[in-house]
């Protein structure tokens, strides 16, 4: 019986294997190399370095690729807790250069969407920010990632200057990035409330 590949990989018998790099028949039991902590058995040295050379390569992929993704929602935190404290300014330094941000649709900021670039952002949609709210920040319930994408869930949390109203509603946030900086911003939102509690302020009412 003629062992297979796979028992060959998984250690196999003392009989002949079958050297899974290169398919010749190991008779002299062969050299065991780890990859990624399971032990496989090739015919010999040549073998051996082809199998430690291509596990390298994945493993180092896999490690870029790992980094990337922390460093990812790393930096979307980081835009949240400057978004926070009203430093716009700051926020607008994570961004790169080239950035458009798509308003939701029906949303107050909807008017000039999408804004393109830093100063259409800040001009669009920072300055007004300011301009309406005392306070403002995300309360991020659930952020994860989708490739080179940073999804935020949660709740706008904050008050209308000059009125008590609270400016509470539910939003998500896809953030494209590229580099490590943000590159496209997409906001979907509930505009029924957040038109309802804009009413509220306007109407100097303090609802919640
Ligand atoms: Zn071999």
């Amino acid at each position: 019986m003629r062992p297979t590949v796979a028992n060959s990989i998984l250690g196999g018998s003392m009989a002949t294997t079958i050297c899974p790099v290169c398919d010749c028949e190991i008779t002299d039991g062969g050299i065991e190399v780890a990859v990624g902590g399971n032990p496989i058995t090739v015919c010999g040295e040549e073998c051996a370095e082809k199998v430690k050379t291509a596990y390298s390569i994945v493993a180092k992929r896999k490690t870029a690729a790992e980094q990337a993704s922390k460093n990812n929602l790393s930096v979307i935190r980081e835009v949240y807790a400057a978004f926070g404290s009203g430093d716009y300014a700051r926020v607008l330094g994570y961004f790169d250069s080239r950035l458009e941000w798509f308003a939701a649709d029906n949303s107050p900021l909807a008017d000039r969407s999408p804004y393109r670039g830093l100063d259409a952002v800040k001009t669009g949609v920072f300055d007004r920010i300011a301009a309406g709210f005392e306070r403002l920040e995300v309360s991020v319930a659930e952020m994860f990632e989708a490739g080179n994408k940073v999804v935020a869930l949660g709740y706008y949390d904050g008050t209308y200057r000059g009125s008590s109203v609270t400016a509470k509603a539910q939003v998500a946030h896809i953030w494209t990035l590229a580099n490590g900086r943000p590159i496209r911003f997409q906001q979907y939102l509930d505009t029924l409330r957040v038109a309802e509690n804009a009413k509220a302020a306007a109407s100097g009412g303090g609802r919640n």
